[in-house]
C-alpha cells in the first residue's frame, strides 16, 4: 500500500506551494488516476512519491516505509515512466533494457519479461533498431518495458497516453491491466478523462496543489460524466 500523508512542497525560489497537504491512499490491485489541468500538481506530486524532489512536510510510506530510511529497497519496489522519457537514443531497444535491467541486478529472468511485453506492444521485430529510429510510441513503449524490468510493485505513469495511437492506447491499457490482477499498484496522471473514467476503479483530483476529491470512481463523479464533473469544478 502506497500511502501519502499530508505531503506540501514548496520550490525553492518559490513563494507558493505547489502541492498542499496532500493525502492519498493507493491499495493492491488499484488502478487510480490522477486529474487536474496543468500546473495543478500532479507532476510534483509524481516526483516526490518516486524520490526526484523532496518534500517539507508530510511523509510517503509503501508497505509502512519511507524512501527516507531506505532509499534503494523503496526505489526497487516501483517503476516510474515520466511524462517526457530520456533516452539513450544511440542505444538499440534491447540494449537499453539491458542496461535497466543490470541497475536493477535483473538477470536471465528479464528475458521473458521482455519477451512477452514486447509482443503484447507490437515492438518485437524493431528491438535491434537504435532508439533514434524509433517513433514517439516506441520510445514509449519502451520506456514502459524498462520500468517494469524489476518486477515492481508500484508503477507510476506520468500522462501515459500522450502521443500513444488508440492501438498504442488500447495496448497499454491491457498491460496495465493485467498487471493489476496480479496484485499490483497502478498511479497515473492523465488529461484523458474518458479513460480515466472507464479505467480506473479510483480517482483523484487534484486542483492549485490541493486534492479536492478522491476515493472510487462512482463516488468521485456521482452521476454525472467525469468530463461534466470536472468542468463544474473547474468553472
Ligand atoms: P501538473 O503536472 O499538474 O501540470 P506540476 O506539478 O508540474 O503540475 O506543477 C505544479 C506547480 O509547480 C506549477 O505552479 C508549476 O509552475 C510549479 N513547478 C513545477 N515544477 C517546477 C520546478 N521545477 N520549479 C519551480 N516550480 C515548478
Ligand atoms: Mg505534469
Amino acid at each position: 500500500m502506497l500511502e501519502i500523508k499530508n505531503v506540501s512542497k514548496t520550490y525553492k525560489g518559490s513563494n507558493k506551494k505547489a502541492i498542499e497537504n496532500v493525502n492519498l491512499t493507493i491499495e493492491e490491485g488499484d488502478i487510480y488516476g490522477f486529474i487536474g489541468p496543468n500546473g495543478a500538481g500532479k507532476s510534483t506530486t509524481i516526483k516526490c512519491v518516486v524520490g526526484i524532489h523532496g518534500y517539507d512536510e508530510g511523509e510517503i510510506y509503501l508497505d509502512g516505509k519511507t524512501l527516507k530510511e531506505d532509499p534503494i529497497a523503496f526505489k526497487k519496489q516501483i517503476a516510474y515512466v515520466p511524462d517526457n522519457p530520456d533516452l539513450y537514443e544511440h542505444l538499440s531497444g534491447i540494449g537499453y533494457l539491458d542496461f535497466v535491467a543490470n541497475i536493477y541486478g535483473v538477470g536471465s529472468e528479464k528475458n521473458d519479461l521482455i519477451e512477452k511485453y514486447a509482443t503484447q506492444f507490437g515492438i518485437k521485430e524493431r528491438l535491434a533498431d537504435p532508439i533514434k529510429s524509433y517513433s514517439h510510441g516506441m520510445k514509449q513503449k519502451i520506456t514502459i518495458i524498462g520500468a517494469l524490468i524489476h518486477n515492481p510493485k508500484l508503477i507510476i505513469l506520468d500522462e501515459p497516453f500522450v502521443g500513444l495511437d488508440p492501438k498504442a492506447s488500447h495496448d497499454l491499457k491491457e498491460i496495465l491491466k493485467s498487471l493489476c490482477e496480479n496484485g499490483k499498484m497502478i498511479f497515473f496522471s492523465s488529461h484523458v478523462l474518458e479513460v480515466v473514467e472507464k479505467f480506473c476503479n479510483k480517482i483523484a483530483i487534484i486542483k492549485d496543489g490541493k486534492i479536492i476529491a478522491s476515493g472510487l470512481t462512482d463516488e468521485v463523479k456521482g452521476e454525472e460524466s467525469l468530463e461534466d464533473k470536472f468542468l463544474e469544478l473547474f468553472e
